[in-house]
């Protein structure tokens, strides 16, 4: 082979060299970029291990929060102001002023349970109250804020801004009354209020099925961000039992007096309760049975409502308190008597409610009792008992008179009154359709 071939041969493959070449600078580079890449991953790695590093980011983040705070308490049983300012993060001087300002009005000087105290605390430095707001009534409020010199506080009586507006709900009741009620955001009071008002003619633990309704319209207290800090009157209810209609309208049938009756102008309110208790099963009912604890054949002359320990037992109708005391197999009981043809007896009371002694004249609805197992009880349970003329009768079958029934003048502002709830009622129930 002379010179010149082997010339001609590499000129042949010049091309195909200089791509191999190409390919390998390349490869070469990428490759060196990806070993910075990773050094650079395992730099960062590190760095976000280190001690000094993790804390500086800790104090970035504490630094976020926010300068002034602002908390309400609700007052408990056995608060006193010392107990609700101990609980704030403020020096002992900022406690004393607070004492102090207190104990200088009147209207403050008793705690009501419920009340609401609500502080704004500067954060900066040493931390201190700017102000505060102390409820002495649903509608108003003492506000307090630091004086100029920073020594005293000013006060001034405010009325809540609160906004009286109109809730409409409706729902079939799917699992409970009570649990249906709550899944539409009906607040606890108003649910309980309901209860009451149907307690006369319903027996929720046995008339109340499943895709049975209600519908309910009551009073709401919105602040300024519209949240309900509070709930008035029921206004109008309507409990559809296996499609019949239970309407109750509300109406001041006197001067400052507020009942609620059917659309017939007659009084829900009977003389006395079907269940004195709420959110009870029915366990036991009247008549012959074995008796669980003494395990005879003994006629039960009461009705059982089995409940959890501490559920509140109210009077099922106005009367006197004629005993309140231990009794026996009966534990814990009460008896009011009524009139002069009924008397009601509640056992095995955990404890009685307050003020509830002999001699006492109590309300419908009044809570007198709560729930327990004393005497001879297998179990957390009211035991109820309707005398009647002296004998001992089933409350679940009483037939008590009615209330009373509007006439005359009353009976036609009552119809007035129902024309404008059921226009009211249309126009809410328009507005969410
Ligand atoms: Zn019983």
């Amino acid at each position: 082979m002379n010179k010149h071939i082997i010339y001609k041969k590499i000129n042949d493959f010049i091309y195909f060299i200089w791509l191999i070449i190409l390919i390998l600078i390349s490869t070469t580079t990428t490759y060196f970029y990806n070993i910075n890449k990773k050094s650079q991953i395992e730099f960062f790695n590190k760095s976000l291990k280190n001690i000094y590093l993790h804390k500086f980011i800790k104090n970035i983040t504490s630094e976020l929060k926010p300068r002034y705070i602002n908390t309400i308490h609700v007052v408990k049983q056995g608060d006193t102001y010392e107990s609700i300012i101990n609980n704030l993060k403020v020096s002992e001087k900022e406690k004393k002023l607070f004492l102090k300002t207190v104990a200088k009005k009147k209207k403050l000087k008793v705690l009501k349970l419920n009340q609401k105290i609500s502080f704004k605390i500067d954060r900066r430095g040493n931390e201190k109250i700017l102000e505060f707001k102390i409820e002495i009534d649903n509608k108003n409020e003492i506000f307090f804020s630091r004086s100029q010199n920073n020594k005293i506080f000013n006060s001034t009586t405010i009325e809540k801004n609160l906004d009286k507006t109109i809730a409409y709900k409706e729902t079939v009741i799917t699992s409970s009354l009570y649990n249906s009620a709550i899944e539409l955001g009906i607040k606890a009071n108003i649910i309980i209020d309901f209860a009451r008002l149907y307690g006369f003619q319903v027996d929720f633990q046995r008339d109340v099925w499943k895709n049975d309704s209600f519908q309910i319209i009551y009073e709401e207290f919105k602040n300024e961000k519209g949240t309900t800090v509070d709930t008035g009157d029921i206004i109008y209810a309507n409990l559809n039992l296996q499609n019949n209609d239970l309407n109750l309208y509300k109406f001041e049938y006197e001067k400052g007096k507020i009942d609620y009756f059917d659309e017939n102008g007659k009084s829900v309110r009977k003389t006395l309760m079907k269940t004195p208790i709420n959110g009870a099963r029915l366990s036991s009912s009247f008549g012959k049975r074995k008796h669980p604890i003494l395990g005879f054949n003994k006629i039960h002359t009461g009705t059982d409502f089995a409940a959890p320990k501490g559920t509140p037992i109210m009077a099922s109708g106005d009367g006197v308190i004629v005993k309140s005391r231990w009794c026996g197999g009966g534990g814990n009981c009460i008896k009011i008597k009524h009139n002069s043809v009924y008397q009601t007896v509640y056992a095995h009371l955990s404890k009685f409610g307050r003020n509830i002694k002999k001699g006492v004249r109590v309300k419908q609805g009044q809570i007198i009792g709560y729930v327990g197992s004393t005497g001879l009880s297998t179990g957390p349970h009211l035991h109820y008992e309707v005398i009647e003329n002296g004998r001992k009768i089933n409350s679940q079958k009483l037939k008590l008179p009615s209330g009373k029934i509007l006439k005359g003048k009353s009976r036609k502002l009552f119809e007035v009154n129902k024309i404008k709830i059921d226009v009211l009622k249309s126009e809410l129930i328009s507005k969410i359709n």
